[in-house]
């Protein structure tokens, strides 16, 4: 299984917006296309009641789902079909009859976003409907070949914000893809299904909300975005990929006692590099900056309040890197940024919040093993002054 980065998105109010939802529109069309001909939709109104009672009543306190299909079996049981269709050919049949749907705004750039980071894309949705009949749904909006797998309620039995329903639907990536629970994204424009429910899973909620007054936000504690744009800029500001972080503290990773952390992808390439396995921009976990914090503040000890950010190449993630740093001024840590680009090449903003930097790529006709942090002679390593000045220093 290779690892990779996962997100899952909601479907209504997140990937598809309804414009008109009338389940007695979906009735009407039994009566009029599938059920015994004469069935009047009074009487299969009833049913359909009778099946809600039963099965769904209590559904938002239960967490438990009843399946439109199941639905459809009682309707076959009690009035009986004209002709023996396919139970998927009219579950597809009811939901055009019973609803119009739209994609999203931002959604095409947030897909094309996502596949482009190869990000593995998965629906979970609370819906009666079956994943079967939101696959041809999707492809009928020509979306279909962005995600890799749809999960519903209707096939699960459970519902959003329940845990058996998260546990359905990450049991299943796992199938596909090796990704912890804490790496996986998950986007939902509901508070309480979507935003509280990924929480308590664990995963890594980023709340969908146009809502603008502020309610909920304590509650909810995570990321909040008014768009599925904005929701990509907030992957691209807030997500890094991370080859590893070091377990102990390390004393060749720039002055005193640091921990390392090692970001994943490097476009230089430089010929015998000894850490290849970090090129790929894809090979690592990908983890929220404030993940990545919380992980390497729990190892520093009080008096060596030291990290040295290394790869890979850490300017191949320049957003994601500027709220790193920013993160780490805020809890007041010590900051070695190691590159292979030269003094140059790296921003004012990234020199006004680091403490250390080492540059130059690695070039293997000029490797040593005498000058302490240094793989090649020609790299070189500053320190800020007390004025903010930077200093070449002599290691
Ligand atoms: S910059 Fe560092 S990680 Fe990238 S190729 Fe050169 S030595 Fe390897």
């Amino acid at each position: 299984m290779k690892p990779g980065r996962v997100i899952i998105l909601d479907l209504f109010g997140t990937i598809l917006s309804d414009v008109s939802n009338k389940y007695e529109k979906g009735i009407d069309w039994l009566c009029r296309e599938i059920l015994t001909v004469g069935t009047e939709y009074a009487a299969a109104k009833r049913v359909a009641e009778e099946y809600f009672r039963a099965n769904m009543q209590n559904r938002t306190t239960t967490h438990k789902e009843a399946s439109l299909q199941k639905q459809l079996e009682m309707f076959r049981e009690r009035i009986g079909f004209r002709d023996n269709f396919p139970l998927s050919e009219i579950e597809y049949g009811f939901f055009k009859a019973s609803r119009v749907t739209a994609i999203e705004s931002g959604l095409m750039e947030l897909l094309s976003y996502l596949k482009e980071k190869d990000f593995s894309v998965f629906v979970m949705s609370n819906t009666i409907f079956s994943a079967e009949t939101v696959k041809r749904l999707l492809d009928a909006h020509g979306i279909g070949q962005y995600f890799n797998g749809v999960y519903t309620s209707g096939d699960c039995g459970h519902r959003k914000p329940g845990n058996k329903f998260f546990s359905y639907v990450y049991k299943r990536i796992r199938e596909k893809v090796a990704v912890k629970r804490d790496e996986v994204i998950f986007v939902g424009n509901s508070l309480e299904k979507d935003v509280l429910g990924a929480k308590r899973f664990r995963f890594n909620p980023i709340w969908l909300s146009a809502d603008k007054c502020g309610f909920g936000e304590e509650l909810a504690d995570c990321a909040r975005v008014e768009n599925l744009l904005e929701c990509k800029d907030y992957l691209e500001r807030n997500f890094l990929s991370v080859a590893g972080i070091s377990k102990h503290y390390s004393v060749s990773d720039g002055e005193g006692n640091r921990i390392v952390v090692y970001l994943q992808g490097c476009d230089l390439k430089c010929r015998g590099c000894h850490n290849q396995s970090t090129w790929n921009e894809f090979g690592g976990r990908i983890m929220s900056v404030r993940r990545l914090v919380e992980d390497v503040l729990l190892r520093l000890a009080r008096a060596a309040r030291n990290v040295t950010i290394s790869g890979g190449e850490p300017l191949t993630q320049p957003k994601a890197l500027q709220t790193l740093l920013t993160e780490f001024g805020r809890a007041g840590v010590d900051v070695c940024l190691y590159t292979g680009r030269e003094f140059e090449d790296v921003s004012d903003e990234v020199k006004s919040k680091i403490h250390y930097l080492k540059t130059g790529r690695f070039v293997h006709t000029e490797k040593t093993t005498t000058k302490g942090y240094y793989g090649s002679a020609n790299q070189k390593f500053f320190a800020k002054g007390a004025n903010g000045e930077w200093l070449k220093k002599d290691i």
